[in-house]
């Protein structure tokens, strides 16, 4: 595996793989690397038909880190983000990847932050996370368009763990990425069912009983909507019982969208929808969503 730290050589090395008829898969992380990540890198090296007289391509699989101050808000946990590039360079190379690009802040944004080309996120990203995190989706387009721009990817990996972030990028890869495919991951948990983070590091014994607890309640509700339970009773309920039950996490939604527009569905809705669940525990914030057939 190459260890690379600049955009030169990041672009170089694609050129040679590109020119040795490999398939260019970007796999974007913030790093401290779990088994969720490393499920991302797994997809990334499946590979896939590209069809017709160029049949398949044997995929040259790049693994970013890199913690974008772009998408870190005032107040945020960008300075305590966990920083652990040996320990995910010794994991990413266990896991066969080719390269993982680490740049610092100055090689991602040559220009300075403030002159980056900020991308802006649009309707879908003022609710749920955009809501909570203002300007976050912003700052997260404008680092996968950046990473997009260096590597050229043919495919990009993203895990269906942080749902609005792969709507986004879908939307923003099918406007500006055209013959870019983005595929999703589905979510790996703990055993208890909690989704694996980055963040769960700082939970406490309490802190992890309550998120367990969450996830719980996101479990269960999927079950009553899906026996036909209307949307906003259930809702309301786990709201409520989730106050009982896990009064140390502050929940910020648990809200249910369409899995086709990200819109928040009404009564009657018939389809694939998400429900997606945020709380700070302790000064943790963690996600989830699970998705609902209605
Ligand atoms: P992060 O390093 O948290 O920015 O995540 C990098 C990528 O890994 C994103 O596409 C995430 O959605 C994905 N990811 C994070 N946690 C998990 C998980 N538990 N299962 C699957 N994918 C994940």
């Amino acid at each position: 595996m190459l260890t690379l730290h600049t955009a030169a050589d990041l672009k170089s090395a694609v050129h040679t793989a590109r020119e040795a008829g490999r398939e260019i898969v970007l796999v974007p992380t913030m790093g401290a690397l779990h088994a969720g990540h490393l499920s991302l890198v797994e997809l990334a090296q499946a590979g896939r038909v590209l069809g017709g007289e160029t049949g398949p391509r044997l995929p040259f699989v790049i693994v970013s880190v890199f913690v974008n101050p772009l998408q870190f808000g005032v107040g945020e946990d960008f300075d305590r983000y966990p920083r652990t590039l040996e320990a995910d360079a010794k994991l990413l190379e266990g896991a066969g990847a080719d390269v993982l690009f680490a740049p610092d802040v100055d090689e991602v944004y040559p220009q300075g932050q403030a002159e980056a080309n900020h991308k802006k996120a649009g309707k879908a990203a003022e609710i749920l996370e955009g809501h909570a995190r203002p300007g976050h989706f912003d700052g997260m387009l404008t680092v996968v368009a950046r990473l997009f721009d260096l590597a050229e990817p043919n495919r990009a990996v993203f895990g269906a763990k942080d749902a609005q972030q792969l709507f986004l990028v879908r939307q923003m890869a099918a406007q500006d990425y055209p013959g870019l495919l983005v595929q999703a991951a589905p979510t790996v948990r703990e055993a208890s069912g909690l989704a694996m983070s980055s963040r769960n590091r700082f939970l406490s014994t309490d802190d992890l009983r309550a998120a367990n607890t969450l996830n719980r309640a996101l479990r269960q509700a999927v079950l009553e909507l899906e026996a036909g339970a209307p949307a906003s009773e259930v809702l309301n309920a786990h709201k409520l019982q989730l106050e009982a039950d896990a009064p140390q996490a502050k929940l910020d939604y648990l809200q249910l969208v369409s899995a086709n527009d990200f819109e928040p569905v009404s009564e009657n809705f018939h389809g694939s929808a998400i429900l997606l669940i945020a709380a700070k525990i302790g000064e943790t914030r963690l996600i989830d969503n699970l998705e609902v057939l209605i």
